[in-house]
């Protein structure tokens, strides 16, 4: 089969590799049809995450359909069409019974990092069981795509950590696909007022028609200042920082309110900060942490209801052949006012 290999710092090909094979009784093979390229994937291919080693298939998002079971699967058969999430997971261990997926004690394995991913004709999902979920008749399968990552990352690490309520007033550093997702799931706990706060002009301006009801553009203006500005002096209910650089940590531990949160979505190479000296006389909650992906059926049944459609974020599409060319788009999103590229087989 082809699939996109990382081949050490710089270098990735859309080469041939084996067709994957059920491993463990648990497994599933999935035949992709939709698959996405991440901001991750851009790091790996960076060499930025070292535990990623050269010969592995990115992409950790994607849907797709059963190819194969393994002996002890119950839920899924051949031909069932299925949403991968991105973290594999046994379900049944003490960590996965509290629905931290993500530190499942036997995987908890990322597609794409430490086992093979999506950006490829078939996948091996290990602990199918638990890792994949039934695609309702007549979803919308790029708006499910979303939902392999983003969109649970962006309402459980953002939303739910950073404890966003009812008439909030909330600020959302970075407006990538993760920034994004956090803005619209953010909206199902109806804040008052979606300070979206990033460099790009074109990102914010998407971010309005998404809900942001105020931008402020870092570069052009002062985000502390014209966000305490924005809120009396008082500051903002939760922070929340979907980069994952120092200043922008910096940015959420400045403009937070008294009482407030601050939600850390971005995934830091470097160390931050901390400013418990300024943070604790004004009695902050900070929050972190990966993706478990255990709102994805939330999110399935919002997505049936219509309260969301986070297929908004797609601005390119591309042939899975022709990866590497979504990789040049996506590689200067800038540039190519990219924002979520997907990939169909
Ligand atoms: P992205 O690079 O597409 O978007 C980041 C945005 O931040 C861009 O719009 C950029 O213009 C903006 N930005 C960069 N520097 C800035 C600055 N100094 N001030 C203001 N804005 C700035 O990234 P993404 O794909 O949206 O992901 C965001 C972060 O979330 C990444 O760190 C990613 O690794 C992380 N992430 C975390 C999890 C998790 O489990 N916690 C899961 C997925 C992604
Ligand atoms: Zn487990």
């Amino acid at each position: 089969m082809k699939a996109l290999v990382y081949q050490g710092p710089g270098q990735k090909a859309w080469t041939e590799k084996p067709k994957p094979a059920l491993q463990q009784p648990t497994d599933v093979i999935v035949k992709v049809t939709k698959t996405t390229i991440c901001g991750t994937d851009l790091h790996i291919l960076k060499g930025d995450v070292p535990a990623v080693t050269p010969g592995r298939i990115l992409g950790h998002e994607g849907v797709g359909v059963v190819e194969a079971v393994g002996p002890a699967v119950q839920n899924f058969k051949p031909g069932d069409a299925v949403l991968i999430s991105c973290v594999t997971s046994c379900g049944k261990c003490a960590n996965c019974k509290r629905q931290l997926y993500a530190h499942c004690s036997d995987g908890g394995w990322i597609l794409g990092h430490l086992i093979d991913g999506t950006q490829a004709e078939y996948v091996r999902i290990p602990h199918g069981d638990n890792s994949l979920y039934p695609i309702p008749e007549g979803a919308d399968e790029e708006a499910l795509v979303m939902l392999s990552d983003i969109m649970p990352t962006g309402l459980e690490i953002g939303v739910q950590y950073g404890h966003v309520q009812p008439g909030d007033t909330i600020a959302i550093v970075g407006a990538g696909p993760v920034g994004m997702s956090v803005l619209l799931t953010s909206q199902f706990y109806s804040p008052g007022r979606i300070i979206m706060i990033d460099m790009d002009a074109s990102r914010l301006e998407l971010a309005k028609q998404f809900g942001a009801t105020d931008t402020v553009q870092v570069g052009a203006e002062d985000p502390v200042g014209k966000v305490m500005q924005m809120t009396q002096g008082l500051g903002v209910d939760v922070a929340i920082e979907a980069v994952g650089v120092p200043a922008t940590f910096d940015i959420c531990q400045k403009i937070v309110a008294a009482g407030g949160n601050i939600a850390n979505v971005g995934v830091h190479g470097k160390p931050v900060e901390l400013h418990i000296e300024e943070l604790w006389i004004k009695n902050i909650t900070i929050s972190m942490g990966l993706v478990n992906t255990n709102t994805t059926p939330m999110l399935l049944k919002t997505l049936r209801s219509g309260k969301v459609d986070p297929a908004r974020m797609i601005t390119h599409r591309f042939k899975l052949d022709d990866i590497l060319a979504a990789y040049e788009v996506f590689g200067n999103a800038a540039r190519e006012n990219a924002m979520k590229v997907i990939l169909s087989a």
